[in-house]
């Protein structure tokens, strides 16, 4: 692993700087409990700099109209950050707790492979469309509807997938011509401070057009929120967070863009491969130790397969490989934190009060004595209405619920509030098909697909979410439209 690459300050108006008050706070690695570094504990003072910047920099200067220019800051941008990745990978893995294994896909590498995808698409988007002539009231008129960016976008960015979801919201908003305050998770500031690092020192974008604010608290999210010189909120983080920034940013009718929670079925019919399901259900639990707001959850399998399933499963997962996360043939690290790991061990515990039995795991491994570890976990006999069957638990946690035939599963995978993900498995293409397209759910994998790329629009349904980030319609989310209806003689 290369050192841990570490930029302990802010980027406010084209300078990197201290918080106002000088004041930091610890980052700590959640593998080895360790402090990584230290953070500038941005302020309001801080934070109101950083919008006044962005305010200026969409205003009075020509970002907004100048694509050609954006786009080759956004190759710049990947430039500089391709030849850097080693070192992120770095400090991603020393932040996040991620194994090294998943900075080479969803963590860092696919994320930062997309970026030229970006701004290709802002180089060839039809910024304006003619929609030909009519005679409103007889009034003979050309129409054109054109997209415009939005104005100034405060991103809001969750710890689990840093890298990857600052840039999935900072560069469609940047190559749409907003400009930007990103307001990274308190735990991990330095996959948001490098980016800013970066921005400063190897790009040509304009001072003001991207900020970074970090801070140990929320408070300073709540101000983005409640700014009335930003334009629109992006935000990636947990159900409750989303309805207090819906809240807050409902005085000044802000656009709010919404990447929430998710409880997402694995769907195995009776005629699936359980030994398959096993394996993938066994991936799912433990990938990134179910930190993934799309991580399936909840494994639906036939009646007649349920107890064969679940035996199966604990024996995969008794010698299944996690611990130290720059290991690179593991796939689990620990939970971010201790509050978390204690969060995530008093959900077992309530399933067990609910009624659930726990087939394997259920606590603290005994080999890893450092680090925020949970063992991997099965609970079986779980009701589909209970607290663990219906609450985002964020860890390796996976409840197995029986059904009865395709109707039933549906029915089961559809009670949720979430609405994020799923996977269908089944002998046939057709029925797995019928299956995901009565889900209600913003992606689905039927079969061994696999949703992830920057060219496919990721989002939720009911409480996962508002919006759809990536592909041209997470782009789209940057863009106002103005139709323009000119007098024709
Ligand atoms: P969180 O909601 O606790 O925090 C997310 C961000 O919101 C952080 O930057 C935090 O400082 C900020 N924040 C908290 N309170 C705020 C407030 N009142 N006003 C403004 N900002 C505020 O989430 P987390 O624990 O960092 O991340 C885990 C959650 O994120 C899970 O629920 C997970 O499902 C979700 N998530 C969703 C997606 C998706 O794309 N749907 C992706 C990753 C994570």
């Amino acid at each position: 692993m290369a050192e841990i690459w570490r930029e302990e300050r802010m980027l406010i108006d084209g300078r990197l700087v201290a918080a106002s008050d000088g004041a930091t706070y610890d980052n700590v690695n959640p593998a080895t409990e360790k402090v990584i570094g230290v953070a500038a504990d941005g302020t309001s003072t801080d934070m109101d700099g950083a919008i006044a910047a962005a305010r200026h920099a969409f205003d009075h200067t020509d970002w907004a109209d100048d694509l050609a220019f954006r786009v080759r800051c956004i190759r710049q941008l990947h430039e500089a950050l391709t030849k850097h990745a080693d070192e992120l990978r770095a400090s991603t893995v020393a932040e996040v707790g991620c194994p090294v294994a998943l900075t080479y896909g969803p963590q860092l590498d696919a994320p930062l492979a997309g970026l030229p995808w970006v701004a290709d698409l802002a180089e060839t988007y039809h910024w304006e469309t003619s929609l030909g002539f009519a005679e409103p009231f007889g009034m003979r008129t050309h129409r054109t509807v054109r997209r415009e960016p939005v104005g100034v976008v405060g991103a809001i960015t969750p710890w689990n997938y840093p890298v990857q979801i600052n840039l999935a919201k900072v560069v469609p908003a940047l190559a749409a011509g907003n400009t930007v305050v990103l307001k990274p998770a308190p735990d991990t500031p330095y996959g948001a401070t490098l980016l800013g690092q970066v921005i400063a020192e190897h790009t040509d974008i304009p001072a003001g057009v991207v900020n970074v604010v970090t801070s140990a608290g929320h408070a300073v999210g709540q101000q983005l929120c409640e700014d009335p010189r930003v334009d629109m909120i992006s935000f990636t983080g947990s159900t409750a967070t989303g309805t207090r920034i819906m809240t807050a940013a409902a005085a000044t009718i802000k656009k709010v863009f919404l990447e929430l929670g998710g409880k997402s079925a694995l769907v195995a019919l009776d005629d699936a491969d359980i030994d398959a399901v096993v394996t993938s259900a066994a991936f799912a639990t433990t990938t990134h130790a179910g930190q993934g707001c799309a991580n399936t959850t909840r494994l639906l399998l036939p009646r007649s397969k349920y107890r064969d399933g679940i035996a199966a499963l604990a024996e995969t997962l008794k010698t299944w490989p996690y611990g130290d996360p720059t290991d690179s043939s593991v796939l689990m690290g620990p939970l971010i934190r201790e509050e978390q790991r204690q969060r995530v061990l008093g959900y077992i515990q309530k399933g067990v009060e609910e009624g659930a039995t726990i087939a394997v795991g259920g606590g603290i491994p005994a080999h890893l004595p450092t680090g925020y570890y949970v063992e991997p976990t099965v609970l079986a006999d779980v009701d589909p209405d209970s607290t663990v069957a219906q609450d985002e638990i964020f860890g390796p946690v996976l409840v197995v619920i029986p059904h009865d035939g395709d109707d039933h599963a549906v029915q089961i995978a559809n009670n949720s509030r979430y609405g994020l993900s799923g996977t269908v498995v089944s002998a046939s293409d057709e029925r797995a098909r019928a299956v995901a397209n009565r889900m209600r759910t913003g992606t689905v994998n039927v079969n061994g697909g696999v949703f992830y790329g920057v060219d496919v629009p990721f989002g939720g349904y009911k409480q996962s979410g508002i919006g759809r980030e990536m592909g041209v319609a997470g782009f789209e989310e940057y863009l106002e439209t103005k139709s323009i209806a000119e007098g024709a003689r």
